[in-house]
């Protein structure tokens, strides 16, 4: 039996006076449970209020422009109590909903505009076992003049940096970007992401070409010039780093080099050899970035010991390569030297290499490079490193010692700290973890309101992507819009050979957190694209949530599997069900048309393969 009830304003914390800024139901309209019915806007957060039962809609209560707070009445309803929910209905719900209580007048509780339940945005909560952190007592101002004065200073000029610079002097911001080093970019465009990709486009190209060879093509040993091939590199990173010099010229971005340290809440010295400047500013955003981890069982004097930045310096190809660490980093220069003539022994001291990533997305990935001759040592490490004159001898510890003890080069990637216990931040009275983190808010702000922080130095995951998107959002906010860094995902990927790359829940979270998903696994050897490349020993799975069949996550090994996760990554962020996946027409043949059909495996509609029913 129908019965028409008050749907109010449910707690929305301490918010009064919120704005309406959407109406989207109208007297006579059929509301389904969880159905919006208005949104509000606070100063901190868009919010959907949803219907918190079935039935039509007899009165709207409220219009765009009016002011609610936490009991308001948005509308009545003559209430279906008895009909369960479609969402309800296609999870095979037990039976009927339960009735409502009469009495129970509240709205659901206000949902961010976003669908898809499944993968909270990513905020930034503290990392784990880092409890509540005292605030450090700000140092008071210098009492100095100051040499430069703006509205937003930036430390750092990595992709977190430079993208928040640039916005913010977009958005009119007279903005200062601070950098120790001559040129910008920070990591990601001098010794990261960009540096390793010209030197594994090198690799690919050489394997591509060693790989024809079986298919008639042959083109015989390749004469490899270091020189020339570090030149290449070197251009591409130039190119990269004198395009960011002039458009922050073109931004009016003014760039100080040397070292920033805070002296107070609102200014930062710059040292630059003799020469000391101090800026003061309104706002700043910190971007400093984070350092290789440099285990001190090395001898790091002794040039044959190299960290990532030393690796991409490409100073030789050793004739024997140890890699301390088979994580993205350490595998990707592996591939490098590889492809190069190196014999590369991998340690890692965790059960899998890559551990972030789902296990059968490695598998593809070790057994190639275990075919070209890469030794992978797992749940391994080095106790001990000695230099000597033959190389660098080291002791092992773990279930499958290497042969091998002394290495003509070895490279140690296990892991990055991040910088921000290097810049003075106690005396602007920016909150460090003891990990060496900032905690921030979704806008990306410190405990100190005008200060915001990005990229590395705020956590997991390390990625230039993550830093520019945080960016962006910090720069918004400094400049008063309400913006929040709220992706619900960020993909990850190794650009190895196959590449892997993933996305949101994977399937051992899911297992781990009890996740009711289904998996939709679509194998690379039934791909004309893959098969014609001759690489088809990848694979595309999408993971569902089996309830509302949103897609959550992703995971893709094969060739290009980077330049593919980016729909995963929008389904995600959209709330896309998998069936849209299957009914999104993919182009044939492509390595992407793998991504419609890992999705029709899912949906039982798939042509392209046969798969037994189940009965
Ligand atoms: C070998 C390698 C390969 C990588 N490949 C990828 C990849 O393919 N994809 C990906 O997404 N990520 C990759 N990364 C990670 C990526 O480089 C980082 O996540 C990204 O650069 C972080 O950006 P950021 O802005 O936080 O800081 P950073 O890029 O670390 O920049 C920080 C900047 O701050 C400057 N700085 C620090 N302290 C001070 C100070 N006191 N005064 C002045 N300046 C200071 C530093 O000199 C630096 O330029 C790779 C990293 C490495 C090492």
């Amino acid at each position: 039996m129908a019965n028409t009830i008050e749907l109010k304003v449910p707690d929305i914390g301490d918010f009064h006076d919120v704005p309406v800024i959407e109406v989207m139901v109208k007297p006579g309209d059929h509301v389904d449970k969880d159905q919006g019915l208005v949104t509000l806007e606070s100063a901190k957060a868009t919010m959907e209020v949803p219907a918190s039962t079935a039935g039509v809609i007899k009165e709207v209560k409220v219009k765009v422009g009016d002011n609610v707070e936490q009991g308001a009445v948005i509308a009545t309803v003559e209430a279906e109590d008895s009909l369960p929910s479609p969402s309800e209905r296609e999870a095979g719900g037990e039976g009927s909903a339960p009735a409502k209580d009469p009495q129970s007048t509240s709205a659901a509780p206000p949902t961010p505009s976003k669908p898809g339940p499944s993968v909270a945005p990513s905020g930034h909560p503290l990392p784990k076992g880092e409890g509540k952190i005292a605030a450090p007592q700000a140092a008071s101002e210098t009492g100095r003049k100051a040499d430069v004065e703006c509205a937003m200073l930036v430390l750092g000029s990595g992709p977190g940096g430079y993208s928040a610079a640039f916005r913010a002097a977009d958005l009119g911001l007279d903005t200062v970007l601070v950098e120790r080093y001559g040129t910008l970019g920070g990591v990601c465009l001098n010794v990261g992401c960009i540096p390793s990709k010209a030197l594994l486009h090198a690799a690919e190209v050489i394997d591509a070409a060693e790989g024809m060879a079986a298919h008639g093509i042959s083109f015989g040993k390749p004469k490899i010039d270091l020189d020339a091939l570090r030149d290449f590199k070197d251009k591409t990173v130039g190119k990269l780093t004198g395009g960011l010099a002039s458009m922050a010229k073109q931004r009016k971005v003014r760039a100080v080099q040397g070292v920033g340290t805070f002296m107070s809440p609102h200014e930062l010295e710059v040292v630059n050899g003799n020469d000391r400047q101090l800026i003061r500013f309104r706002q700043a955003i910190i971007a400093a970035g984070s350092e290789a981890v440099h285990l001190g069982i090395f001898p790091w004097d002794d040039p044959r010991v190299m960290d990532s930045t030393g690796a991409l310096q490409l100073r030789d190809a050793p004739k024997n390569l140890l890699v301390v660490g088979g994580g993205i980093i350490g595998l990707e220069m592996a591939t490098v030297y590889r492809a190069l003539g190196s014999t590369v022994t991998v340690v890692e001291f965790m059960e899998q290499l890559i551990p972030a990533a789902d296990g059968d997305l490695i598998r593809p990935l070790a057994t190639r490079l275990k075919q070209q001759g890469v030794a992978i040592h797992l749940k391994t490490k080095v106790t001990a490193a000695k230099a000597q004159k033959n190389g660098i001898t080291c002791e092992f510890e773990g279930d499958s010692i290497p042969d091998k003890k002394t290495f003509d080069r070895v490279l140690v990637s296990v892991g990055r700290s991040a910088n921000a216990n290097k810049i003075g931040a106690d005396k602007a009275g920016v909150t460090v973890t003891g990990r060496g983190l900032i905690p921030v808010d979704t806008q990306m702000r410190t405990n100190v309101a005008h200060i915001f922080a990005i990229g590395d130095l705020v956590g997991q995951p390390m990625l230039a992507h993550k830093a520019v998107h945080e960016g962006h959002a910090a720069a918004e906010a400094a400049a008063g819009l309400k913006r929040h860094f709220d992706a619900r995902v960020v993909p990850s990927v190794a650009f190895t050979d196959p590449e892997i790359a993933w996305v949101g829940v994977t399937e051992r979270e899911a297992k781990a957190k009890n996740l009711d998903v289904g998996v939709g696994k679509f194998p690379w050897a039934a791909s004309g694209r893959a098969l014609g490349m001759d690489r088809a020993e990848g694979f595309t799975k999408l993971i569902y949530d089996k309830a509302t069949h949103r897609v959550v996550g992703g995971g893709i090994v094969g060739v290009h599997a980077g330049d593919l996760i980016s729909e995963v990554a929008l389904a995600v962020e959209m709330g896309a069900e998998i069936g849209d996946i299957a009914l999104t027409i993919h182009p044939h043949p492509t390595l992407g048309e793998s991504v419609g059909m890992a999705a029709e495996v899912a949906e039982g509609t798939i042509t392209d393969l046969y798969i037994p029913r189940r009965k």
